[in-house]
């Protein structure tokens, strides 16, 4: 079926194609093409120029970072809504669109935008500054302050989501509620449930970089060592160490999800969400063999993402190095990551952590904050259900912690197999359902 779109809406699809055109490619070596970045945060004033007027504007993290403040008519603690603006490379071959054309289809009535960046998470910065125009043009002004942070980084490293944080907490700002990227509306992605739910992350696992090394005399490769240990050898028996699950546990979060989805499920699977505790054994064997990410939501993962040795192929290697990258289970801690990490490899094998972070608090589901999202949520798409889950991927939203309880959630329905376009080929999203998104970004910003 159609979507009704208004002339509006019809504009606001064109501005969300004029900015997915902007390549603002975040690689991992620091290279970027700056006037991508630059054109694209033009192209924002120039197409949402009642915001960029109205509201404080303010670049943090050397302009990579842009921070508004919507002033509100009362004090009181405001909200801040985040997304970002850089995307990962289109590189792949097979791409069935140009990545950056947001070249439009149409099938079975419906359009399609086929661009890098139409689910994550150029749709969400639109999508916000669509719904503040259009309120900034009715002359709404919030009841308290709302922050807008929209980072360029976020797919390297967040620093400028980071320097937008630290910029808050130096002013003393406490949010009621700060929303970012997470979980979208899917049907089906929670087993029993068959009405389409809205997952909103409470919280995000712990992410560190922890290196392994282990040093040995050097020499010719054509005498090794006898015992045949060589650094190389060792490092190896290391990874194996490591390599072993680590222990499975159901984490704080997966209760309030469980909690939440219990009346709506009903068999075997009602009964189990409503008594975790109780078959918290069959749980966890259910969900460590359900699929990768159910496996991955109950224990703390690791896994050897690089690997050095030797400088040459006939050289036995002096040092050999392994970069561990570690998701620390919400509800476990990094240093007690760390600390099976030098367990499990032995005295003989440094262990240094390059950079980490414990995972992120667990924002409540029965206060204020996520009244206004159910609200909202109720308001853009009746009939579906807000469910909390725990994310298993690092966002920006993990710099907020202790500024507010942040809330991790796309208002776009996705299928599955729009949701593979995360990260890979023919990312791109439905006009219908970019345009429901921005309803619920107004109707949120009414709230607040
Ligand atoms: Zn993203």
């Amino acid at each position: 079926m159609r979507e009704d779109v208004s002339a509006s809406g019809e504009e606001a699809v064109e501005r969300l194609r004029t900015l997915l055109r902007f390549p603002t490619v975040s690689r991992t070596d620091g290279s970027a093409d700056a006037d991508a970045f630059a054109g694209y945060r033009a192209a924002l004033r120039e197409l949402f120029p009642r915001t960029f007027s109205t509201l404080h504007v303010e670049a943090v993290a050397d302009d990579l970072g842009i921070l508004l403040r919507w002033p509100g008519r009362s004090p009181g603690d405001g909200a801040v809504l985040m997304a970002h603006y850089d995307v990962v490379p289109a590189d792949e071959p097979g791409w069935q669109h140009p990545p950056f054309a947001a070249e439009v289809t149409e099938e079975d009535g419906d359009r399609r935008i086929w661009a890098r960046g139409a689910i994550d998470d150029k749709n969400a910065v639109a999508g916000v500054l669509e719904a503040v125009e259009a309120l900034v043009a009715e002359g709404f002004e919030p009841e308290h302050d709302v922050w807008l942070s929209f980072g360029g980084d976020e797919e390297v490293n967040g620093h400028a989501a980071a320097a937008a944080a630290a910029v808050l907490r130096s002013r003393g700002v406490r949010a009621r509620l700060v929303l970012d990227e997470g979980g979208a509306i899917v049907r089906g992605q929670f087993p029993g449930i068959a009405q389409p739910t809205a997952a909103i992350g409470l919280s995000e696992k712990g992410i560190a970089s922890v290196q392994l090394t282990v040093r040995q005399r050097g020499g010719h490769a054509a005498h090794p060592p006898r015992d045949g240990r060589t650094a190389t050898s060792r490092l190896a028996a290391a990874i194996t160490a490591i390599s072993r699950p680590s222990r499975a546990f159901l984490p704080p979060v997966l209760e309030a999800m469980f909690a939440t989805l219990a009346p709506l499920a009903h068999g075997a699977i009602g009964f189990a969400y409503r008594h975790p505790a109780l078959l918290r054994p069959l749980l966890l064997r259910v969900l460590a063999r359900g699929s990768d990410e159910t496996n991955a939501m109950i224990r703390t993962t690791r896994i050897v993402s690089r690997l050095q040795g030797a400088a040459a192929d006939n050289v036995l290697p002096e040092t050999a190095r392994a970069i561990v990258n570690v998701r620390v289970a919400i509800g476990a801690r990094l240093d007690d990551a760390v600390e099976d990490i030098r367990r499990l490899v032995g005295a003989d094998v440094e262990v240094e952590v390059l950079s980490g972070n414990d995972p992120s608090p667990i924002s409540p589901v029965d206060g204020e904050a996520w009244r206004l999202l159910s609200e909202a949520l109720a308001v853009s798409h009746p009939g579906v259900i807000p469910a909390p889950y725990g994310m298993l991927g690092a966002t920006d939203g993990r710099h907020f912690t202790g500024v507010g309880p942040v809330y991790r959630f796309f208002p776009f329905e996705l299928s599955n197999a729009e949701l593979g376009g995360l990260h890979a080929i023919d990312e791109s999203i439905r006009v219908s359902s970019y345009l429901r998104g921005i309803r619920f970004y107004e109707a949120l910003l009414r709230r607040l």
